[in-house]
């Protein structure tokens, strides 16, 4: 069949269970099984990368004229947060180019599922450490100098530069991607908001699966000659959140069934699967409070907050004492009011079986579609007013005076700031009324009592009205 027929014949839509399974479109199916479809989605990102490192350690230390700033700060971010979570979940990491180098060395190979011995000492990832703790931290750590590391390109460029060294490796000493898996402090909230994505991979029929197993051939985990083993160290076959698949596409290449496949579905819909981890509770307040952090630094009228967040005058003291407020915040006293408005559910709702603490965790999971319209809301600001940037810094990346494109002396101008209210006001509702319909789910699925589970979720509703209420506040006042 030639190109043009296929372009021609488009999806085959079939809905089943309310999915769509988009491999059914054969040109879709060509390319996402093609050996080179990652390593070609890799190659511009990567050509961005080493751009932004370069530009990060040799350009213009003034932020506003540095590529580095304006490309990962305010082009990818933007990209990443209202784009690419929302509607395709993990897909930036199919794409990413962190652990590309490490993972073509541990391969010895990048594009070919060459068979040969992996260059990796191939540890284990310890046992305690498989969870998102390494990355909430990491979050945390990066979130605590972020307006250090948004202003300085030299910093941006270090950190991006450190990340993949780090990547590589841990690539040289454990399995696979075990850097993507558990280090990765931009893979812990990935992982947490793509279950909002419409899109899921996922096995047609788990049974098929099931029955394969008992060959022992297991292709999709230990790969063959079509791709390699999962490289997040998955059982595609019963996958049922995206959390911790990375679209990589190796499952499509191996599985000798074709039993997996990539599913158009409904937003939102791994939410409502009742895995609750204490880990990604921690990792929905870390990142709604982190949310609203950045909005009050860096949206807020409090000019000394940021001064104070971006080590003003090199004051270490002011500094230190705003990392300890983000840290109790988003460790303690965010966590700690959760966990009130759990025991006030218990309270109100009277329900036996049930413990504080597995509410707790459940309704943390509430935080997810009001953290990521946080999250919009603030980008939306942070785009609109900083967006005229761009032009001027693909004209000059460096800030050496070049004018590449004729764009070097674009003025800055916020666009159409008249127009955010009436953008971020429709966020915010969008990802309350989400987040206030989750936590009656996440009540029924541990409390059966129709009228009991209703009344379990007012503390936590109004907990989510106020913050929403705070956050309206900050960006339309
Ligand atoms: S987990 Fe991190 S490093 Fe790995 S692909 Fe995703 S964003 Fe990139
Ligand atoms: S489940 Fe498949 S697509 Fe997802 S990370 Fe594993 S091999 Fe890649």
């Amino acid at each position: 069949m030639t190109l043009a027929t296929e372009l021609r014949r488009g999806p085959g839509i079939d809905v089943k269970d309310g999915r769509i399974d988009l491999l059914r479109w054969p040109l879709l199916k060509r390319i996402l099984t093609h050996r080179a479809f990652q390593f070609a989605l890799i190659l511009p990102t990567l050509f961005f990368f080493v751009l932004i490192i370069l530009t990060g350690l040799f350009g213009t230390p003034v932020g506003n004229a540095n590529f580095a700033i304006i490309s990962v700060w305010i082009v990818w971010w933007a990209l990443l947060i209202m784009l690419l979570i929302p509607l395709g979940g993990r897909l930036w990491c199919t794409m990413c180019p962190i652990p590309a180098v490490g993972e073509w060395v541990q391969r010895r190979s990048v594009v070919s599922a060459s068979g040969r011995r992996p260059l990796s000492l191939g540890w284990e990832w310890p046992k305690p450490l498989r969870n998102i703790w390494v990355q909430n931290f990491a979050f945390l750590a990066v979130a605590a100098f972020s307006v250090i590391i948004l202003t300085r390109p030299l910093v941006t460029g270090a950190l991006l530069l450190g990340f993949m060294l780090v990547a590589l490796g841990l690539f040289l000493l454990y399995q696979r991607r075990a850097f993507c898996r558990y280090v990765c402090p931009v893979s812990g909230f990935i992982g947490l908001y793509s279950g909002v994505a419409p899109l899921e991979l996922r096995a047609a029929d788990p049974d098929v699966c099931l029955a394969h197993c008992g060959t022992r051939a297991k292709e999709c985990i230990k790969g063959s000659a079509q791709g390699f083993g999962c490289p997040w160290m998955e059982y595609p076959g019963t996958l049922d959140r995206n959390a911790y698949c990375g679209l990589c596409s190796e499952c499509l290449k191996t599985c000798p069934q074709a039993n997996l496949g990539l599913y158009l579905r409904p937003f939102g819909a791994d939410l409502a699967v009742p895995k609750r981890r204490l880990d990604e509770a921690y990792k929905g307040f870390i990142m709604l409070t982190a949310a609203v952090f950045y909005s009050v630094v860096m949206l807020g009228p409090w000019g000394q907050i940021k001064d104070w967040a971006n080590l003003g005058d090199g004051e270490l003291l002011p500094f230190l004492g705003y990392v300890a407020l983000m840290a109790a915040f988003t460790l303690v006293l965010v966590p700690g009011v959760f966990y009130a408005a759990s025991w006030l559910a218990k309270r109100l709702s009277a329900a036996r079986g049930v413990s504080v603490r597995r509410l707790f965790v459940a309704f943390a999971y509430t935080t997810v579609p009001l953290g990521l319209a946080a999250w919009i809301a603030f980008s939306l600001s942070f785009l609109f007013t900083n967006g005229s940037y761009v032009l001027p810094v693909l004209s000059d990346p460096f800030g050496w005076g070049w004018n590449l494109f004729g764009t070097a002396n674009h003025e800055w101008t916020p666009y159409m700031p008249q127009l955010l209210p009436y953008l971020q006001v429709p966020v915010l509702a969008v990802g309350l009324a989400l987040s206030v319909v989750l936590g009656h789910q996440i009540a029924r699925e541990n409390i059966s009592d129709h009228a009991r589970a209703r009344r379990s979720v007012i503390p936590v509703a109004a907990l989510l009205t106020l913050l929403t209420l705070g956050l309206l506040w900050l960006y339309i006042g």
